[in-house]
């Protein structure tokens, strides 16, 4: 469920109309609903009830705007962060340290330097040579770093292969039947406090089935670790429960999905660590465009609007769908290519879509933008990087400024040789 409706004909965000967005801000702009962020956290909260120890970690790679992050961190989320930088924002926005868990296969120096000095709950170790590098880099500090080696269960997500994290061949986590060996190894350094394991198999899953089975892969190592004497505290069952991008979409719910946690992991005595991301902020935040015009075309037309590829990059990256919806919808109909204004035709939101009939000048949506939408967006084209707003109620912010072009610039420099 989300805060984007349509009341007296208009669409609102919450209780504000999207053309006083438009109006005030300009187009393309990212919008987010509070109210739905919220409830968004509180319903994936509550399906957890029955795991007694656990930290909800925000995947912060999904929507990394502070506001956001601000407002997840007040509903008690800890940040799941994949580089230093959103492990700036993550603090930056407010969230306590210890509830910081750092992911990634390609964490520098520099960056596991900076994670260890601000003191972050726990490092998610993705190879033996991470866990060696960390260890030493600890002991110049005369500290220990609380670590879980993430585990690669070998199993299909069933998903976009691009999304796709938790099979041999991918490049996340250690291969399971390497795990105990590499476990030992490292659990073994001063300067490694390695209490726990971590998986994360991939992202928008339809199925639960994959997840249990990795889970359940998971609980058969914690045993084997168990009984060799090593302590397994803590256990990251990573993120990837997926959303409905399409009306009437059947995905599996928080609450089954919670059902499915409780009985797999019943009985591991140990602290639950989640990383959800899409399920929390996806369908929180909608991309607002304006129809530039609509240009004839062989068959269907091109519905050209002023968002594009740059701004959200899912439909050319992975083929996604989203749906598009007219902000001021009429009863007529058409079928159309929606298409942004970058020279590439990879710029395709949708071929031969049926959808509310448009004209130049009128405003839209991409439904479901609000994970992996203003985070992926690039300035190709020198279009510059969209703006995003925040809505509570009936009040609204611009919580990420447009920068458009004259800024990029600023940021360059003509060596004077060239003169
Ligand atoms: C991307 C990612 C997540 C979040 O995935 P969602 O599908 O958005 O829930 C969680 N954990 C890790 C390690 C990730 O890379």
């Amino acid at each position: 469920m989300d805060h984007f409706v349509i009341k007296d004909g208009i669409m609102h965000a919450e209780d504000v109309p999207l053309p006083a967005i438009a109006e005030a801000v300009g187009t393309p702009v990212y919008v987010y609903s509070r109210a739905t962020l919220e409830r968004h956290a509180r319903v994936f909260r509550e399906a957890l009830d029955a795991v007694p120890e656990k930290l909800i970690a925000f995947a912060v790679k999904a929507n990394p705007n502070l506001a956001v992050l601000r407002v997840l961190g007040a509903q008690g989320f800890g940040a799941d962060v994949v580089s230093a930088g959103e492990m700036r924002r993550a603090l930056k926005a407010g969230i306590e340290p210890e509830k910081i868990v750092f992911s990634g296969v390609g964490k520098t120096a520099v960056e596991l330097e900076a994670a260890l000095d601000s003191g972050i709950g726990q490092f998610n170790i993705e190879s033996e040579e991470e866990g060696i590098e960390l260890a030493a880099l600890a002991v110049q500090r005369g500290i220990a770093a609380s670590c879980a080696l993430r585990v690669n269960p070998d199993v299909d997500a069933g998903t976009h292969d691009k999304i796709s994290t938790g099979k041999a061949d991918n490049k996340f986590g250690v291969p399971i039947s390497e795990a105990e060996r590499i476990f030992t190894a490292l659990a073994k350094l001063e300067g490694m406090n390695l209490r726990g394991l971590a998986v994360h198999i991939g992202s928008q899953l339809a199925d639960l089935a994959p997840l249990e089975r990795a889970f359940g892969r998971l609980g058969t190592l914690i045993d084997t670790l168990r009984k060799q004497g090593h302590a397994i505290t803590h256990v990251d069952l990573g993120g990837g429960l997926g959303v409905p991008y399409r009306k009437g979409e059947e995905l599996p719910s928080p609450a089954e999905y919670g059902a499915m946690v409780a009985h797999v992991t019943r009985g591991w005595d140990a602290k639950l660590i989640f990383e959800p991301g899409r399920v929390i902020a996806g369908n929180a935040g909608v991309l607002l465009t304006r129809v530039v015009r609509v240009k004839r075309g062989i068959s269907d037309p091109f519905v050209i609007v002023d968002a594009a590829m740059n701004d959200l990059a899912r439909p050319a990256l992975y083929g996604a769908w989203h749906d598009f919806e007219a902000v001021e919808p009429g009863t007529e109909r058409m079928i159309a290519n929606i298409v942004g204004p970058i020279c590439e035709t990879g710029d395709t939101f949708a071929t031969g879509r049926e959808c509310d009939a448009l004209e130049a000048g009128a405003l839209a949506v991409f439904r479901t933008a609000g994970a992996y939408g203003a985070t992926m967006a690039s300035s190709y084209n020198s279009r510059g990087f969209v703006a995003e707003v925040l809505v509570d109620g009936d009040r609204f912010a611009v919580v990420a400024d447009r920068i458009d072009a004259g800024a990029i610039m600023d940021a360059e420099r003509v060596p004077e040789w060239l003169d």
